[in-house]
This record gives structure tokens, C-alpha cells and sequence, in this order.
């Protein structure tokens, strides 16, 4: 006999970050909650990133609410293993009630409230907060004759570090902090080329992610009034942390528009020109990780699933938490899923209380 739904008034699902973050907010207001982690350890994505890879904010700009994330011992930007610590301890701090390993496969309608199915058994909830992120999902463009390809293909996901490739040509495609970072280390070992759908834009070397996010604040206070904005750039802007400013002084970072089209030995220019090369490194994102929503049938015609803030518009106990800007400015970043995750469950707590 299968086991009754066990109830919970609000269900987190995602322990990384943007979890932690509605986590702490929905201790302090006292709520019946758990938060249910597909992974075995704490950390969410950041576990699985290259270890060289280097926040592109300052550890004051990378915290989340209550506790400030430590400044590394060298006084640089933290590292992907720093952000775990930081996670890690954090979770503790707070006695924050994570369930894991446990994988959500779904999220149902039941009689007024979400059934959310695990492979740990059934949840009864009222209130679903979705914070999966998106490093679950990497994306890769569809470029004519890429299955033909005869060298290696890998997405930032599967990037560990330099050395295996040492002594083979590499293609690094994407125009953002990702391949610029992978960029800048690849090319201490072998030759490199880097291609761009549009020019990458270097900020200035005084300029990094505290500014940023300030910009995208400012942004987000102008979106509610109407008003206009000016900044330096947005967070897709390249932040000229070390590594990437002595890739630069060393000539490096010269970006190609993109290819056509994919060659068994490697890629055609527009101009009819080939490349060859033995590994295209793809730093070309993610997409949000929703699959456990799809009994829902929430997605639009454009395929975005439409909310409302983090509410979701076609289901009123439902909430995305972290995911990119559509979820709240700087959602998807250390100090923007705090921000959001307060007005998340101070939303919430109103819609418990009719
Ligand atoms: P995640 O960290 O992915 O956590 C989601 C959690 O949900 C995971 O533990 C996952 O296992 C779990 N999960 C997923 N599906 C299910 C399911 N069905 N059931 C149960 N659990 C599930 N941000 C900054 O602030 N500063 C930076 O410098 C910065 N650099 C970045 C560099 C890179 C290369 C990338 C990719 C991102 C960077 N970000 C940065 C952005 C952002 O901080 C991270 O993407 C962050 O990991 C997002 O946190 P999250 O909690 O939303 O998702």
C-alpha cells in the first residue's frame, strides 16, 4: 500500500541558492516548510562548476540575506569551492529543513493543493516555490552539420580545466564571463579561437559585479516607475577579473562572428573561409530546469511559463524563484535571490493567512 501524501504548507523545490534564500525568509516568518534537494551534498550547481572558474562579484556582492559570504584568504573573488563552503555553512546556520537526496518528478493539481511527486514518496502541498535553476539544462545551438563534427564537443557543464587539452586547436563559442573565463586558461596551453554572435563587451577594469548588480537594481526601480536608465552594462558584461585582464594584456581575447555552419574537421566562415580545430567548447547557457512542472500545462504559446513577479499567473500556488530576470531582477545571481525570495514569501504569508 503507497504511503498518504505527507502535508506541508509551503514546499521549496531546489536546495542551491535561490532554495537557501526562501529558506531563510520562510524560518523567519515561522512557516510550516521543507525544502526538497536532488543532490547528495549542499551547494546546488556551484558543485559541479570547473574549479578554477572565479565569481564574477566580490564576496560582499555575493551573499545571501543574514550572513555575508567570508572574503577569500587572498582577498580576490571567491571561487566555486568558497561558494559551496559558503552554502554548506549557511544551510546549517539556519537549520534550514532540506530533504535529500529527494527528486521531484512532478507537480500535480490535487484537491486544493499541489501533489508533488518524488522518488521519495508524495507531498501535499499549499504553496510550491520552484528553485531548480538552470545549470540542469545547458544549451547547446543548433548549427547545420554539428552531429558531423568529427572533434570533441563539450558544454561549459562538462569543462573541468585546461589540461586535456593541450596541444589541440579549440573553438570557444559564447560571449559572456563563462567562455571568457575558460577562454583566458585554455589559451595558456594551445591555440585558441573565440567566436561571438555579437562583439563581447569587456567592462573596465574598475568596474566588476557590484556594479552590475547596482545597475540592475536601478534598472528594475526605472521598470516600476517608468523611468529611463543609463549604466555601464548589464550582467551578461564581461568582468575583467585577473585571469581575464592578462588573457587580454596577451592578445587573446579577439572575438570572430560566428561561423555557419559545422565541418566534419571543423567550421566555415560566412566568407566561405574554414577553421579547423579538435574541440568546440560551447559556453552558450542554460534554460530554466521546469520538467517536473509540465502536468501543469503552464507554458505559453511562446513557451514561457508567465508570472506575475515570481507568482505564477495560471496557478496562484505556484512560485519560480531564481531563474533569470523574468523571476526577479538579478534572480539568478548570489545577492539578486535574496531580494527576491523576501518579497516571494512575503507574498506567500499573506496568501496563507485567507
Ligand atoms: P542551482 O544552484 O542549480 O540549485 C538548484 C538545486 O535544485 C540543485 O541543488 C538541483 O539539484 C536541485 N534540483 C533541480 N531539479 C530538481 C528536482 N526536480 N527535484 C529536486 N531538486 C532539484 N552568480 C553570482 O551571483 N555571481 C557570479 O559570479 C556567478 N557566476 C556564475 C558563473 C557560471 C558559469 C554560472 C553558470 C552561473 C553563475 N552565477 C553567478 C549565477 C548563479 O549564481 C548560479 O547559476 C546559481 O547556481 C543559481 O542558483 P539556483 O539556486 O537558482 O540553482
Amino acid at each position: 500500500m503507497s504511503e498518504a501524501p505527507r502535508p506541508v504548507d509551503v514546499l521549496v523545490i531546489g536546495g542551491g541558492q535561490a532554495g537557501l534564500a526562501a529558506g531563510y525568509y520562510l524560518r523567519r516568518a515561522k512557516a510550516d516548510f521543507v525544502i526538497l534537494d536532488a543532490q547528495d551534498a549542499p551547494g546546488g550547481a556551484w558543485r559541479h562548476a570547473w574549479p578554477s572558474l572565479r565569481l564574477f562579484s566580490p564576496a560582499q556582492y555575493s551573499s545571501l540575506p543574514g550572513r555575508m559570504m567570508p572574503v577569500p584568504a587572498d582577498g580576490g573573488y571567491p571561487s566555486a569551492a568558497d561558494t559551496v563552503a559558503y552554502l554548506t555553512d549557511y544551510e546549517h546556520r539556519y537549520a534550514l529543513p532540506i530533504v535529500r537526496p529527494t527528486t521531484v518528478h512532478a507537480v500535480r493539481r490535487g484537491h486544493e493543493r499541489l501533489l508533488v511527486e518524488t522518488d521519495h514518496g508524495t507531498w501535499h502541498a499549499r504553496v510550491v516555490i520552484s528553485a531548480t535553476g538552470t545549470w540542469w539544462r545547458p544549451h547547446v545551438p543548433h548549427y547545420p552539420g554539428i552531429r558531423d563534427f568529427r572533434g570533441e564537443q563539450l558544454h561549459t557543464t562538462g569543462y573541468r580545466g585546461p589540461e586535456p587539452f593541450a596541444g589541440k586547436h579549440v573553438l570557444i563559442v559564447g560571449g559572456a564571463n563563462s567562455a571568457a573565463q575558460i577562454l583566458a586558461e585554455v589559451s595558456t596551453v594551445t591555440g585558441t579561437t573565440w567566436a561571438t554572435l555579437r562583439p563581447p563587451r569587456l567592462l573596465p577594469d574598475e568596474v566588476d559585479g557590484r556594479a552590475l548588480f547596482d545597475l540592475a537594481t536601478r534598472r528594475h526601480r526605472a521598470a516600476l516607475t517608468g523611468e529611463a536608465t543609463t549604466g555601464i552594462g548589464g550582467l551578461g558584461d564581461i568582468v575583467a577579473i585577473p585571469a581575464v585582464r592578462e588573457a587580454r594584456d596577451r592578445g587573446v581575447l579577439k572575438a570572430e562572428p560566428m561561423f555557419s555552419r559545422i565541418i566534419p574537421e571543423g567550421v566555415a566562415w560566412r566568407d566561405g573561409s574554414a577553421l579547423s580545430c579538435d574541440v568546440i567548447i560551447w559556453c552558450t547557457g542554460f534554460r530554466p530546469t521546469l520538467g517536473h512542472l509540465t502536468p501543469l500545462r503552464l507554458r505559453g504559446p511562446d513557451g514561457i511559463i508567465p508570472t506575475e513577479g515570481t507568482r505564477v499567473l495560471g496557478e496562484s500556488g505556484l512560485y519560480l524563484l531564481g531563474y533569470g530576470d523574468w523571476t526577479g531582477p538579478a534572480s539568478a545571481t548570489l545577492i539578486g535571490a535574496g531580494r527576491t525570495a523576501k518579497g516571494t514569501v512575503t507574498e506567500i504569508m499573506r496568501q496563507l493567512e485567507v
